[in-house]
């Protein structure tokens, strides 16, 4: 046939797309293309972002009989290339803190390029970095890269790593790149809709957000009789902090706070910025001894933060308040809040600067300090 060509004994057609010539290749091609209109799905599926990644990573993995795919996005801060999502979970934790320069390894090179790279022979690649290798214990042998591309712009890179029986092929490189569209609009959207949640100066959810997710976790709780924590955090005598530091100054401390606030939860949790100095977080499927050891610990580091502003340190504490179903019963999500809140209030009431929890049998409270 015309315009044919043969790579590792697959014949494929000018589309790149492998020849049907028989039975066996048939349903091999139709398992692919299912692969592939699943992952077109997630898209419109309203799934959160890294779902959709963790998702695409994994059907990666299964299109191309490879043995890991990650994604890479690029932090322009800082100016480096990171691993944003793995498909093995397990490798989460060990690349978090990995990042390569533009032109720095197939990624990097393919940052800086904007091009595709397919290569079977990764070890002798003069393009290639073994500084991923040596941070995972992997060997890496075979790689497919594809940048993701928004607007022309590289915001990261797709990888393909290790095929399973013999070496990737165009095939292999052409899903790819029809994935990394798909991966990248994903991303955008995610973003789109992050930006739109959350609070421009602390990076935190919105109190509109907020509302919306507590009223959906509340119901589930209730539902399927789960555990859910509900925290409220306000930072002590701030009022007072803005007229002795200026109002720049108490922005630095909200920022911090929230900074802490949010480091210290799990990505399930959800913080938000309530109002002003005012935090809360939905803490889904914790019992209420849980959260009490989480947020105790938060109120701990902001007692114990200090920030260098003009020559001075800034500190500051907060005070805080638990509302926790089962151990109490609520009509709905807003008493849920209002019980929180008087939590907050008793701490406040009662010398600031600790955490309070809601006893609802006698109006009670448990504080930790
Ligand atoms: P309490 O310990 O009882 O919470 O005392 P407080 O002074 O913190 O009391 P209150 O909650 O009434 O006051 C909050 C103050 O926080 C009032 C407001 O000027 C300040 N504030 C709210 N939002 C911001 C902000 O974005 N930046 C700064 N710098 N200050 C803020
Ligand atoms: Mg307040
Ligand atoms: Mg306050």
């Amino acid at each position: 046939m015309e315009n044919k060509y043969i790579n590792n004994n697959q014949a494929y057609n000018i589309t790149g797309f492998p020849e049907i010539n028989s039975q066996k290749n048939a349903e091999d091609i139709i398992r692919k293309l299912k692969l592939v209109i699943e992952i077109n799905s997630y898209i419109t599926k309203s799934l959160e972002g890294e779902e959709v990644q963790k998702r695409i990573l994994h059907q990666l993995k299964r299109l191309l009989n490879c043995e890991a795919s990650s994604v890479l996005l690029v932090d322009n801060e800082l100016s480096r290339l990171k691993f944003a999502y793995l498909s093995k979970d397990e490798e989460d934790d060990t690349l978090t803190d990995v990042n390569l320069k533009i032109g720095e390894g197939i990624a990097g090179t393919v940052w800086s390029n904007g091009t595709p790279i397919l290569i079977n022979d990764a070890q002798n690649d003069p393009r290639f970095s073994n500084k991923v290798d040596k941070k995972s214990n992997t060997q890496t042998n075979s790689v497919i890269a594809v940048p993701l591309t928004v607007k022309g712009k590289v915001i990261g890179v797709l990888e393909a790593i290790n095929k399973k029986n013999g070496s990737f092929n165009s095939f292999d490189l052409e899903m790819m790149q029809y994935i990394s569209t798909q991966s990248a609009i994903a991303i955008k959207n995610a973003e789109l809709y992050n930006m739109a949640n959350t609070d421009g100066m602390t990076k935190l959810y919105t109190n509109k957000y907020f509302r919306e997710r507590l009223s959906e976790e509340w119901e589930r709780s209730i539902r399927y009789k789960h555990h859910l924590s509900l925290v409220m955090l306000d930072i002590d005598d701030f009022k007072n902090f803005n007229d002795t530091y200026g109002h720049q100054a108490g922005d630095r401390v909200i920022k911090e706070v929230a900074k802490i606030v949010k480091s210290g939860f799990r990505s399930i949790d959800i913080p938000c910025r309530y109002g002003g100095e005012e935090f809360t977080i939905v803490l889904p499927e914790t019992s209420l001894q849980e959260a009490l050891i989480v947020v105790e610990r938060i109120r701990e580091k902001i007692e114990q933060m200090s920030i260098e502003y003009n020559d001075s340190y800034l500190k500051s504490t907060v005070s805080g308040g638990i509302a926790s179903i089962p151990d109490i019963t609520t009509k709905d999500h807003e008493e849920f809040i209002d019980m929180a809140d008087k939590a907050l209030y008793h701490s406040k009431n009662t010398g600031k600067n600790k955490i309070s929890v809601y006893r609802q049998q006698m109006e009670s409270y448990d504080t930790s300090v």
